[in-house]
């Protein structure tokens, strides 16, 4: 038979009918089997209250069904049992670096130490205590030969384990500022950096490492207005990118469809990126009223990072663990952190849940809430600051940061009561990340 005889285009006509047959047929059958979790109680992100008994309908990696009591299961059904818990959303952090962990004097070493492969096994090995830790999902703001995109790839197709990674790739710099990796190193050693590895100077160079970005996959975009506290630097705050260049990096990301999340201390640098229209500014520890102000006309996220400021402080007080030039800066801006938090808090600035965890250990995320709440914030905004405003920055509420019909079934449990005890969430004894049991 020739290829247009009538019978063969009268089969190929029928074909996709045919496998679209099939396909229906295992959609059906696998949707007898749902997952019924029986939970007594709900904090569902849909309210600042507690819900009472609750079952969740999970099937495939989606909520189909909330409903009050505890309803029956099918014989096909799976039933979870957390009567004794309290399930919420899955946390997520915006501010993780997964491929790195801060351990005192030899960190500095493993610039010349480390390679990617390195990087990227430390980053699947720490993907993995974040998840267990009850965060479903993490923005990872910075890492070193993109071994987090490679990461974020390897988790989605299910051959390695962790939350759902949404990725800056490398982070961007200027020349000797703070992310710039060839700081603090002999000229001998020094390396050649340009955007492709996160250094720029003007806007033709801020653009090409935007582009570059999106060539090589990253999610998002994250780059060091002012001088930071374990960069081998002088400034922890000096403003290091002026306004046409910070203008050149928020219109070129618009273009690829990115966010800018902005690493700043002092408020200079701070307020030239918030006007320059970026999505978030990480710790702000010297932001003021005006900057506060001015965060709340732009609708700009602040992403507190508490956890890390009491680590670099603490961290500080300890001879030898940090490089002389590093420590006056930790012991300076990191206490200030908490008392920024507040008085944003109060002010009404958007809060977004963050901990640059890697400077403090990955898994710990959680003792943030109680930093948060330390500060004046309640338990109930301290949960949403982590579910829903971090899905709204991430762009993500359509699909994620509530339980609720429709959502993707990112779900996690504590025993007791949260509203009551906040550091409960830093004992989650259930994650479910996409439908899929992670821990139980
Ligand atoms: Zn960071």
């Amino acid at each position: 038979m020739k290829p247009d005889h009538p019978f063969l285009r009268r089969l190929f006509k029928k074909l996709p009918l045919v496998f679209i047959g099939l396909t229906t047929v295992s959609l059906s059958l696998s949707s007898h089997s749902a997952t019924l979790i029986h939970a007594g109680n709900a904090f569902t992100g849909t309210s600042s209250q507690l819900s009472g008994p609750v079952t969740i309908t999970v099937d495939g990696n989606k909520i189909t069904s909330v409903v009050s009591g505890y309803t029956d299961a099918t014989q096909e059904d799976t039933v979870i049992d957390l009567k004794h818990a309290t399930i919420l959303p899955g946390l997520m952090d915006m501010h993780v670096h997964l491929s790195s962990q801060h351990g005192g004097p030899t960190t500095y070493l493993e610039r010349f130490t480390l390679n990617e492969a390195d990087r990227a096994l430390r980053a699947a090995d720490y993907a993995l205590t974040t998840l267990d830790s009850g965060f479903t999902t993490v923005r990872n703001l910075g890492d070193s030969y993109n071994e987090t995109i490679a990461l974020r790839n390897a988790i989605n197709r299910g051959i390695a384990q962790g939350p759902r990674i949404y990725t800056a790739g490398k982070s961007i710099a200027t020349t000797g500022g703070h992310a710039d990796p060839s700081n603090g190193m002999s000229h001998m050693l020094r390396p050649d950096v340009g955007p492709e590895q996160g250094v720029v100077n003007g806007e033709v160079e801020a653009r090409e490492a935007i582009r570059s970005r999106y060539q090589n996959g990253a999610d998002l975009i994250k780059i060091t207005a002012t001088g930071g506290v374990l960069s081998v630097a002088k400034s922890g705050q000096n403003p290091q990118f002026m306004m046409d260049e910070l203008k050149a990096i928020v219109d070129t990301a618009k273009d690829y469809g990115m966010t800018v999340a902005v690493h700043a201390h002092g408020k200079e640098g701070m307020e030239r990126a918030i006007i320059a229209g970026v999505d978030s500014i990480e710790h702000g520890t010297y932001m003021d009223e005006e900057t506060i102000a001015l965060m709340i006309e732009h609708g700009t996220y602040y992403v507190p990072t508490i956890l890390a400021g009491k680590f670099v402080a603490d961290k500080a007080k300890v001879d030898g663990y940090f490089p002389a030039i590093v420590r006056p800066k930790a012991a300076a801006i990191g206490p200030l952190i908490q008392q920024t938090f507040a008085r944003a808090h109060a002010a009404g600035v958007n809060i977004a849940f963050g901990t640059d965890s890697g400077v403090s250990a990955h898994g710990d995320n959680a003792q943030e809430f109680a930093l948060m709440v330390e500060a004046g914030m309640s338990e109930a905004d301290a949960i949403l600051s982590a579910t829903v405003n971090t899905a709204d920055l991430l762009g993500i509420s359509e699909t994620l940061g509530t339980i609720e019909e429709g959502k993707l079934a990112d779900i996690i449990a504590v025993a007791g009561n949260p509203l009551n005890d906040i550091t409960l969430l830093e004992s989650v004894s259930f994650v479910m990340k996409d439908g899929v049991v992670h821990k139980l």
